[in-house]
């Protein structure tokens, strides 16, 4: 009798401890759901690879609010499609790793991996970090038919698109410094 009673005891512990066990699990793969999250989220910016996480919004904002958030020069880049100088600007000869985000918006557009020297002065890329990150425009001013490329979050302009030969898409994405912010990262 003492005997069952001692199986039974030894089961019904068994019971509690296998239920916290359960419950520590349960705990256990919250926090880690948690963190795996961020790290997603702190990837996404560093690794463009991890570029399909990227979410692209849309963002508006009146003429006055651009100009307030704007220096004089970037809102003549980013809103009335100005084009900077040849040579004379802060990213045509930046050869370190990172990306380069919107100046607009800050979404993540380009990074250092599809970066190339084309000797025009300019910034340029084969590439964006993914497709849906950038939209193109037909630009006809100044009696030219140019490919113009916007931020697909804010709408600002970047620059042109141009064919371009000995790179993988066989074309440049030619693009105003003040138009980005370069964050140096480790890819
Ligand atoms: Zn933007």
């Amino acid at each position: 009798m003492k005997k069952m009673q001692f199986l039974s005891i030894l089961v019904i512990t068994a019971f509690i401890f296998g239920c916290k066990e359960e419950q520590k699990e349960i705990n256990g793969s919250a926090v880690m759901t948690q963190a795996a999250e961020v790290v997603v989220q702190t990837r996404e910016v560093q690794d463009p690879v991890q570029a399909d996480t990227i979410e692209v919004g849309n963002v508006t904002r009146t003429e006055e609010e651009w100009k307030k958030i704007l220096g004089p020069e970037e809102y003549h880049i980013l809103r009335e499609a100005g084009t900077e100088p040849a040579f004379r600007n802060a990213y045509y000869d930046n050869k370190k790793e990172g990306i380069y985000y919107c100046g607009g918006c800050s979404l993540p557009l380009y990074s250092s991996n599809t970066k190339f020297d084309s000797g025009t002065g300019w910034p340029s890329f084969y590439a964006p970090i993914d497709p849906k990150l950038v939209e193109r425009k037909m630009d006809r001013r100044y009696g030219m038919e140019r490919v113009e490329v916007v931020c697909a979050q804010c709408d600002s302009h970047l620059g042109h698109i141009f064919p371009y030969e000995g790179v993988p898409t066989e074309e440049r994405h030619c693009l105003n410094s003040l138009a980005l912010d370069f964050k140096q990262t480790d890819i």
